[in-house]
């Protein structure tokens, strides 16, 4: 049974006011509210634990360890992959996706040398690999989408040349919604022995991820997203290839031996974690996915199913709406224009009303020109939200429509 109003009481700022109003937080593609298990997890570990990670001797600094490292089995469970050696605490979906994107184009690729990468990425997807592009003479090739939000798996395939060295796509569109169908474009990649990047930015807070099951070579997602604190996220990659790829900053925990003539690097997952690593962090991210699991996936993607067919459902019958992503897999993202009306406008007076949704290019300014459009209103709803404040929602269109008109 998926009890909203105990999950509501979960997450202490859901029953703020905002101008007087209650607040609707629509604002969950760019981040997440915390339950009350997470927060704590931050102050009871300040209070009665902390201590530095791993190099210590001492009682609290290896009670510190020991939940380090147990987040990080919480994160290799959560998404299946097969030993923790292959899960990287990093800062977040862009912090994994450089890691990546800067260690593969130094070890692997030379000029002329290709990316294949979606019209619908987030930014952090697209100017990380044209930096590589600009310093090593990369070439990045686009997958085209048709006007439904939906990847061209024909136009893909297309892509493909002796020179593709990777491809790096994102498994929902933060603008769109659009689930891509990840387990195609990985296994035809693999059938050119070319490994696949994908950015779960939006995905794991929504759906059940399986990294074996969909063959991913590399999955990245940030804590934030899914519940947890800012700061902290993963990158996973299969020991294979973190194996074969260089570390990506220098410092301490990543080496084993230093000397000014040589220095040897530390074994996976360690290699990647220069530094002290964010242990307050990963013990509250192992809260939130150890919450959203004891909710259960499968649960939370049914109910946002719901909730999302509703509002796609209501918010049609406003006069004058555009909605941009209307893919038949569709996560709980809706992204929308009215008449003529400027999503900064559109945003400001819902926000008046105790609205909160998000305006703009949403860091996917290449999926906006082919869109023909300059922004979007975006409402992207949680696990925690209701059929209710999509009834605010829609009514909070329609008033603020009425002033344009
Ligand atoms: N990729 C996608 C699809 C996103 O939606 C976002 C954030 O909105 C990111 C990457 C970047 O995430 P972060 O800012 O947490 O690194």
């Amino acid at each position: 049974m998926y009890n909203i109003s105990k999950i509501r009481e979960d997450f202490p700022i859901l029953s703020r006011t905002v101008y007087g109003k209650p607040l609707v937080y629509l604002d969950n593609g760019a981040t997440t509210q915390k339950p009350r298990c997470v927060v704590e997890s931050i102050t009871d570990e300040y209070y009665s634990v902390n201590a530095n990670v791993h190099r210590g001797v001492h009682f609290l600094s290896q009670q510190a360890t020991n939940l380090h490292e147990a987040s990080r089995e919480t994160v290799r469970k959560f998404i299946n992959a097969r030993g923790t050696n292959e899960i990287v605490f990093t800062r977040g979906t862009t912090e994994s996706i450089n890691l990546v994107v800067s260690t593969f184009a130094d070890s692997q690729m030379q000029a002329g040398d290709e990316v294949i990468v979606s019209v619908m990425e987030h930014h952090s997807n697209i100017v990380s690999w044209q930096l590589q592009a600009a310093r090593k003479g990369i070439v990045l090739k686009v997958i085209p989408m048709n006007d439904r939000g939906e990847l061209l798996l024909d136009e893909y395939e297309k892509l493909f040349s002796p020179r593709t060295r990777i491809v790096s796509v994102t498994h929902v569109s933060n603008v769109l919604g659009t689930i891509n169908p990840v387990d195609k474009l990985i296994e035809i990649a693999h059938a050119h022995n070319v490994p696949v990047l994908i950015d779960g930015a939006q995905s794991i807070p929504h759906l059940p991820v399986d990294v074996q099951a969909l063959d991913a070579d590399f999955y990245v997602f940030s804590g934030h997203k899914v519940y947890g604190p800012t700061g902290i996220g993963v990158l996973y990659g299969k020991e294979d290839w973190l194996d074969r790829l260089p570390p990506y900053q220098g410092g301490g925990e990543m080496i084993k031996n230093v000397s000014f003539e040589k220095t040897t690097f530390n074994e996976l997952p360690f290699k990647f974690e220069a530094g002290t690593p964010d242990y307050i962090g990963s013990t509250a991210l192992a809260k939130a996915l150890d919450y959203v699991s004891a909710i259960g996936m499968e649960n939370i993607e049914a109910y946002e199913h719901e909730l999302t067919e509703y509002a796609m459902q209501h918010l049609k019958e406003i006069p004058g709406m555009r909605i941009f992503g209307e893919a038949e897999r569709k996560s709980s993202v809706i992204s929308f224009l009215v008449g003529n009306i400027h999503h900064f406008d559109m945003g400001t007076l819902l926000d008046r009303l105790g609205i909160a949704v998000r305006t703009g290019h949403h860091c996917a300014e290449p999926l906006m020109h082919r869109l023909g459009i300059e922004g979007t209103v975006r409402a992207s709803f949680a696990l925690y939200n209701t059929k209710e404040e999509i009834d605010v929602l829609a009514a909070g269109i329609e008033r603020v429509a009425r002033m344009f008109l």
